[in-house]
């Protein structure tokens, strides 16, 4: 039975958790005795109040800018959570964007962007974090995929195939790493509360969540509660395993965007 989980020093990295998933991920992570770095891209008053919000409850977290999807942010990310907090032995991969238009009118700027954020990100931030997961011998990453990664979606080409390309990493990485203590899975987040989901027709939301088994869109604190299990010691045999939270799926097909 492994043990050690980084010790004293216990650090996580949350990319995009100003807000929504990411911010419920620090929280949650921050509970469970992890200092935790906030990261954020634009939302700097929100990732503070995060930061306000772990400090009151008597947890440690940084507040950590950096467009996951610029040349070289995996380095910097990483490198500024270790000044400051310590090595991340614990990355939850969550920034992301959703742009989501019919594949012929969605322009090349907007495609791109998807796989810089989601994907390109994801990989750097990782990328940047696993010599410190290979020198303490243990390690968690999640990546924040969606149910959209798997079965696609009307109006989500773009996103849909960012989403899916971190189930990929996820598994190739879980075959990479998993021998060293180190365990790499990815979430699958149905419809969820957030801020995400504000620029959705309000009548296509309706007709979503009432399409959904449970009959009800997530909160983020429950997909936080599958990412804290997965970053736990309890899941040190869970690797390259998909987890939905997506209130049991559709029971018809959502409608279109
Ligand atoms: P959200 O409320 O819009 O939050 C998105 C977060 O990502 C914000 O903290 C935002 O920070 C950050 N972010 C965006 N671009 C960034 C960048 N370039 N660099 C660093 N951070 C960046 O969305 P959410 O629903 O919590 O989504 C979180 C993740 O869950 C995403 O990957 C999303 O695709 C996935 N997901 C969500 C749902 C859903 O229904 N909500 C379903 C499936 C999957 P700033 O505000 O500072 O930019």
């Amino acid at each position: 039975m492994i043990t050690s989980d980084g010790g004293q020093n216990k650090v996580a990295l949350v990319t995009g958790a100003s807000r929504g998933i990411g911010a419920a991920c620090a929280l949650r992570l921050a509970a469970q005795g992890y200092a935790v770095a906030v990261n954020f891209a634009r939302s700097g008053h929100e990732a503070e109040s995060v930061v306000k919000q772990i400090r009151a409850d008597g947890g440690r977290a940084v507040a950590i800018r950096a467009d996951v999807g610029a040349e070289g942010a995996g380095e910097e990310l990483v490198g500024e959570t270790v000044r400051r907090l310590g090595p991340p032995l614990v990355v939850v991969n969550n920034a992301g964007v959703q742009r989501s238009r019919a594949m012929i009118r969605q322009p090349r700027e907007e495609f791109d962007q998807m796989l810089d954020i989601n994907v390109r990100g994801a990989w750097s931030v990782t990328r940047a974090a696993l010599p410190h997961m290979y020198d303490a011998d243990w390690g968690r990453v999640v990546f924040v995929s969606s149910v959209l990664g798997a079965t696609g979606g009307p109006g989500d080409t773009g996103y849909g195939a960012s989403k899916g390309a971190l189930l990929a990493m996820s598994k190739s990485l879980a075959l990479e790493v998993s021998r060293r203590n180190i365990t790499a899975n990815a979430v699958l987040p149905g419809t969820i509360l957030t801020d995400i989901v504000t620029d959705v027709d309000p009548a296509v939301l309706e007709a979503n969540i009432a399409a959904i088994a449970a009959r009800r869109g997530g909160e983020p604190e429950e997909v936080a509660a599958v990412v804290a299990f997965l970053c736990s010691q309890d899941a040190s045999y869970v690797s390259g395993a998909e987890v939905v939270v997506h209130g049991g799926g559709w029971l018809t097909l959502p409608p279109s965007k």
